[in-house]
């Protein structure tokens, strides 16, 4: 059945993105599925209401392709949700510049330009809502100088764009995830992933879900009036970071 909402998230191939664009697709929306792999899960891939599109986020041309084939195919684009990301992670004195600048181009230039190409379509229809993917570790976190500082250019692209874009009734939240459990946390080794967990308030790991649930919440056109905010989904983790 073809669904009136559409959404783009970005990153959908796996972890939080996988999870948004699924719980997106049970609220009613038709998920347009981004990234630059295609997902290993072929009943994903295939499910009603949602299409993959391959796409670099980095990549300027890609992303006016994918918005062509959007507004082509499906005729609006209602929320765009900004999720895809990488980390390289490393103490400053053993940070390769290249690893640096992967980092702020994926995750900060690739928000921005997926922002600028979508904005202008929603600005065309006169509503909207962007939902950036941040981290909790724009508040700071050894060993991702590179990391952190795209986030908290993330956390200011939305400020900044929440200013922009309000008057052309286009909402534009972040929300900031603490740790979760992911392709991206399984990949960090065994003792470092328990050293992280017992430094949560809860003691958990939160789930791809928790973070669908608030992206869900601020994509409900009943919450259009909360713009320019960062919501932390990361069991407490912001409110103090020295926990042991
Ligand atoms: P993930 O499991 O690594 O999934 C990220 C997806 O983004 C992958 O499928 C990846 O593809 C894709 N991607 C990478 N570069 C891309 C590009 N240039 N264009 C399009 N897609 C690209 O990561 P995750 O843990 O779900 O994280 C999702 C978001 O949440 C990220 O922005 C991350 O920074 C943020 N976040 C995660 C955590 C956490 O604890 N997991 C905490 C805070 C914030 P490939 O892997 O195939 O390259």
């Amino acid at each position: 059945m073809k669904k009136s909402k559409v959404c783009v998230v970005t990153g959908a191939s796996k972890g939080i993105g996988n999870a948004i664009a699924k719980r997106l697709n049970s609220d009613g929306y038709h998920s347009v599925a981004v990234d630059i792999n295609e997902p290993d899960d072929d009943d994903f891939k295939s499910a009603d209401g949602i299409t993959f599109i391959k796409c670099d986020v980095t990549n300027e041309e890609e992303v006016h392709k994918l918005f062509s084939s959007v507004i082509s195919d499906f005729g609006s684009v209602d929320v765009l949700v900004n999720n895809a990301g990488i980390i390289r992670d490393n103490m400053i004195w053993n940070m390769p510049e290249q690893d640096f600048d992967n980092v702020i181009n994926v995750n900060l230039k690739g928000t921005w330009l997926m922002c600028k190409a979508a904005s202008g379509l929603m600005k065309e229809k006169g509503s909207g809502c962007i939902i950036n993917i941040a981290s909790r570790a724009w508040l700071g976190n050894a060993g991702q100088t590179n990391y952190a500082a795209s986030k908290a250019g993330v956390v200011a692209l939305t400020r900044v764009l929440s200013l922009e874009l309000g008057r052309y009734g286009i909402a534009v939240n972040a929300v900031a995830p603490g740790l979760i459990d992911t392709p991206m946390t399984r990949k960090l080794p065994a003792e470092v992933l328990e050293k992280l967990i017992l430094a949560q308030p809860t003691r958990k790991i939160g789930l791809p879900e928790d973070v669908a649930h608030a992206v869900s919440f601020l994509a409900d056109s009943r919450t259009s009036f909360i713009n320019g905010q960062v919501i932390y989904v990361d069991g407490g983790k912001s409110v103090a970071s020295n926990m042991v």
